[in-house]
């Protein structure tokens, strides 16, 4: 039989698990590796990318144990199927009022932290300020941490939200799929960067309801790659705010095909809805 995921990325076996692969590097590589960084370290000494702490040394990563920290603080309680953060955090995780009523395509939506304080101005620095060498670390936070958030044991496709072309081009670049990239080379899954398109313009979102939020976005992505045959797709964003982005993007996968999607974000807003 053929596999699904295998068949939606060109034939090629593409089924990975998410867990970290074997080192199988030779141990001569390692101790070269180890030489070039202590080198580069003299010359250049690393500093986190969030705070500017002086890093004892870069192989330890780009960023700080407690900027690190700030990339762990979505705890629960949150509701298990759309990942929403409910204001108080007494209690344990619970359905949403939202995932009561409302139809979800996607099957989990996870995200690292709360949207608010030094990762809310990180955040910002990624997507507005230009400041794109913060995707490779954040990413692999992403990836590390979804490891452990994300319900499902394995996929296939990563694919990011996309941008329509307008926004990509005055922004120059889409910080979703920089940090998918940095994801998929953690996990050594595909990314498609390019299949899900945002083909209608749409307002900010910013300024409306949840409910004027999905109107606003009904039929502004297609999927314009192979189908999907069953392929387990991990969708990448890096805020999620309503969730009505990562739920119209979960649609159009679906209906090409997908048979899981999973929602992997940076930070989440806590909206109102979610009280
Ligand atoms: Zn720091
Ligand atoms: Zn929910």
């Amino acid at each position: 039989m053929v596999d699904p995921a295998a068949a939606a990325c060109g034939g090629k076996t593409v089924t990975h698990s998410i867990m970290a692969p074997e080192d199988s590097r030779h141990p001569d590589a390692d101790l070269l590796a180890r030489f070039v960084h202590a080198l580069v370290d003299f010359v250049l000494p690393p500093r986190c990318l969030i705070c500017g702490r002086w890093l004892s040394s870069s192989r330890e990563g780009r960023l700080c144990v407690p900027c690190t920290a700030l990339f762990a603080g979505a705890g629960s309680p949150l509701c298990p199927r759309c990942g929403a953060l409910f204001a108080s955090r007494e209690g344990g995780d619970h359905l949403c009022g939202r995932c009561l009523r409302q139809r979800l395509f996607f099957d989990a939506a996870r995200t690292l932290s709360r949207y608010e304080g030094s990762v809310r101005e990180t955040v910002h620095r990624l997507k507005y300020r230009g400041h794109t060498m913060l995707a490779g670390p954040l990413g692999k936070l992403m990836a590390d941490r979804g490891r452990v958030l994300l319900p499902a044991d394995g996929c296939d496709l990563i694919v990011p939200v996309p941008l329509h072309v307008r926004r990509l081009r005055e922004r120059g670049y889409n910080q979703s799929a920089l940090l998918a990239r940095s994801i998929g080379s953690r996990w050594g899954v595909r990314v498609d960067s390019v299949s899900l398109c945002k083909t209608r313009w749409t307002p900010p979102q910013t300024a409306l309801t949840v409910s004027a939020r999905r109107v606003n976005l009904r039929g502004a992505f297609s999927w314009r790659g192979a189908p999907l045959r069953g392929a387990r797709v991990v969708l990448v964003d890096d805020v999620a705010t309503s969730g009505s982005t990562m739920n119209e993007c979960a649609r159009v996968l679906k209906q090409a095909g997908a048979a899981r999607v999973d929602v992997l974000t940076l930070a989440r807003t806590q909206e109102e809805c979610f009280r």
